[in-house]
């Protein structure tokens, strides 16, 4: 008999879910503007029906009110008691946790230390626990991380070149974006498997942004580093900052760690580079100057990740775009292929301007020796397969 599980992906202001009868998505879920002005918008797969509309302001006042609501709407179709299983996307499992693992109050309390790590994400992944805790008291709460793919680095790409007692104490480059990275890979050696094991670099380009490369099916090396704040510039997050400024502002401007945590996570990146917005499609229909400059830097940063991530790798057969601008956006993709034959990679400008299908596509240029795919980010899949195989472990 298929097992049914539920995917739960808790956001800063949405949770995210979908429910499995073993392979087969059955439903889709989503509250979005949590403790704004929410929003609710479920999707029956099986019919592929969708019901979307505004949550009462009580029901969408937190993640426990906004699951309950999602469930409630759902009561007459999904047997609550046949959910065998809750997997969680986990921003940060530290450097201990390597792989999936199934959740109980000693990991509970040891991902709570790591809510400073990850200040935008982790306190609302271990509020989507608690909620669905709450909501299927029987089922296994498992939880896959999103660093966990990265932490067989080498040691050169894990340390900073700070001494070695604060490495030793954890402070380290963890990467994230695992589990999407994880599902490239994994839809590789499903469709391309001449090509899973070989030197990939993968950019999964949304709101959060890094670029990961991999060889013999692993990861390597990642753009982000101990925080989700390092490597390209995101919505709303910097990227790489010279340390010094962060000095600089601390001693000369007098702004306190709030305030820097403030600037850095919430202000900076797309955002604060145009003026305008974060949201790559209100920046792309823009014909302000700083919309454009951010485009062109984040175009910028990107080709600069990726010959260091090629050249740290020591060669490239596949690079991949994924994430909501790296599937959507033809302008980014061809900006960053923009004049890299050096690097034997070009694009084919009409395969890159095609309206792009549900699937994967190969926006390769004849003669490329590189290529060139699009794959549409799919951690859900992933975090389905890491519970299933669990549940499969916990019999
Ligand atoms: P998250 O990291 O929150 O999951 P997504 O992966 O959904 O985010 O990516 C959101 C980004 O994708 C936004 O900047 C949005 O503007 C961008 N995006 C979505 N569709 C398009 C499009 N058609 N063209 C350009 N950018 C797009």
């Amino acid at each position: 008999m298929s097992r049914t599980i539920v995917v739960l992906n808790a956001g800063s202001s949405s949770i995210k879910f979908d429910i499995y009868e073993g392979s087969r998505e059955i439903f889709r879920g989503e509250v979005s503007g949590l403790g704004a002005t929410p929003q609710i918008q479920i999707r029956d797969c099986t019919k592929g029906t969708q019901e979307a509309g505004n949550l009462p302001e009580e029901e969408g006042r937190n993640h426990e009110a906004a699951l309950l609501a999602l469930l409630k709407r759902l009561d007459s179709v999904v047997d609550r008691s046949e959910i065998v299983a809750v997997g969680h996307r986990i921003v940060h499992g530290g450097h201990l946790h390597t792989r999936p693992r199934v959740i109980d109050e000693a990991l509970l309390a040891d991902l709570e230390g790591l809510v400073p790590l990850a200040p935008l994400h982790q306190p609302h992944n271990l509020s989507g626990v608690r909620a669905a805790r709450h909501a299927f008291p029987k089922a296994l709460q498992i939880a896959c991380f999103d660093t966990a793919f990265h932490r067989g680095h080498p040691w050169t790409s894990d340390a900073f070149a700070i001494p070695r007692e604060y490495y030793d104490e954890g402070v380290r480059r963890y990467g994230f974006h695992g589990l999407s990275y994880e599902y490239i890979l994994t839809h590789l050696r499903e469709h391309f498997p001449e090509l899973a094991e070989g030197w990939v670099v993968a950019a999964h380009l949304g709101n959060g942004a890094s670029m990961c490369g991999m060889r013999g099916g692993l990861s390597q090396e990642s753009t982000m580093g101990f925080t989700a704040l390092d490597g390209l510039p995101m919505g709303t997050r910097c990227g790489s900052i010279d340390p010094g400024v962060l000095l600089y502002l601390m001693t000369t401007k007098g702004m306190s760690a709030d305030e820097i945590t403030n600037l850095l996570y919430k202000q900076s990146g797309l955002k604060g580079l145009s003026g305008i917005s974060q949201d790559m499609r209100e920046l792309a229909a823009s014909h302000s100057p700083g919309a454009k400059a951010a485009i062109d830097y984040f175009i910028t940063r990107i080709r600069s990740e990726l010959g260091a991530l090629a050249a740290s790798l020591g060669g490239l057969d596949t690079l991949v775009f994924t994430g909501g601008i790296g599937e959507n956006s033809a302008q980014v993709r061809a900006g960053v292929c923009a004049s890299s034959e050096w690097l034997g990679l070009s694009i084919d400008p009409a395969q890159n301007m095609a309206r792009r299908s549900e699937g994967a596509i190969d926006i390769t240029a004849q003669g490329s020796r590189v290529r060139v795919l699009v794959i549409p980010a799919n951690e859900e899949e992933m975090i389905r397969r890491h519970t299933l195989s669990l549940l499969e472990q916990a019999g």
